[in-house]
């Protein structure tokens, strides 16, 4: 009885430390392979993109290849401090402005590995407010323009990709205030995309006047990545876009405003992307948004994985 004691003693105590020693390797494998220390302030973060352009059958392709290359060359410019008309930006924020260290490419491969332009072309009626809930009630699986078999297009993996659809926007709403939208990180990832109306996207025809600049994709892809409005919430000075070194600003701007103009005390930065004026009248980050945008990506980020993975 006592040896059986003992020996029941001794088993249990090799179990323990198998245990143990199992629970330190696994802590050590759980971490994966690629998980870099974090990210250094002048690293470049590249994102492969994949747009998906819904044309109407009447008007099949309208959206060249080469104006789709031209809104990532607007990007590459404006995510990088190299947009020639960031020297506009007034005395007072000049010391500001950011190369904010983003590039973005048309995809090369698709989700199977499989060589891509980057774009996809889908012959359908559906417009781009089917990616939308515009009566607070539809489950995911209705925001068609996100599903191939409802006359959309499939998203492609967020952690992976940045999607862009473009769909048709304007028709039934007017230009201003929806040329776009976008979902911010920690959304469903079956929507977690931007969308643009063809006629704000890129720098080639067709455009609408004022927004031929490529900055409403600027604007969203900006929601995406996490920033918020300069004004916060419109009407208050208390509720802003939790970044430091953009002014307090109680409304937002719409047209082409002249510096300075001033509310909350202070001059509104309507210079910024996150402001809403015409294309020709915004050209800048501040360090603070740089900031708030690069944490995404560090550990712990909501987008980390889709740094990771293209790295
Ligand atoms: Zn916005």
């Amino acid at each position: 009885m006592l040896n059986k004691k003992n020996e029941l003693k001794t088993i249990v105590f090799f179990l323990f430390i198998t245990l143990i020693l199992s629970c330190s390797n696994d802590n050590s494998n759980n971490l994966p392979p690629n998980d870099e220390p974090n990210i250094t302030p002048n690293e470049i973060i590249k994102i492969p993109v994949v747009i998906h352009v819904i044309n109407p059958p009447s008007d099949p392709f309208s959206i060249s290849d080469e104006k789709i290359q031209s809104q990532i060359d607007v990007l590459n410019q404006d995510y990088r401090k190299k947009n020639p008309d960031h020297i506009k930006t007034p005395q007072e924020f000049k010391n500001l402005v950011a190369d904010v260290g983003i590039e973005f490419y048309l995809a090369e491969t698709d989700p199977y590995g499989v060589p891509t332009s980057g774009i996809i072309r889908t012959e359908s009626d559906i417009s781009g407010f089917s990616g939308k809930d515009l009566t607070g009630k539809l489950p995911i699986e209705d925001y068609k323009l996100f599903f191939t078999n409802k006359g959309g297009q499939d998203i492609w993996p967020r952690d992976k990709y940045l999607n862009i659809y473009i769909a048709s926007l304007m028709d039934k709403w007017g230009k201003l205030g929806f040329a776009g939208y976008a979902y911010s990180p920690g959304t469903d990832p079956r929507i977690d995309a931007v969308v643009i109306d063809p006629r704000v996207f890129g720098t080639l025809p067709p455009l609408e006047v004022n927004y031929d600049l490529g900055r409403t994709v600027t604007h969203e892809i900006g929601h995406w990545l996490n920033l918020i409005h300069v004004y916060g919430k419109d009407g208050s000075c208390e509720i802003g876009d939790e970044v430091a070194d953009t002014p307090n600003q109680k409304h937002q701007n719409l047209g082409a405003p002249a510096h300075p103009k001033s509310s909350c005390g202070s001059n509104d930065m309507f210079m910024n992307f996150m402001d809403r004026v015409n294309d020709n009248s915004m050209y800048m980050f501040t360090k603070g948004q740089k900031e708030r945008v690069r944490n995404l990506f560090k550990k712990g980020g909501l987008r980390r994985q889709l740094y990771l993975n293209n790295k």
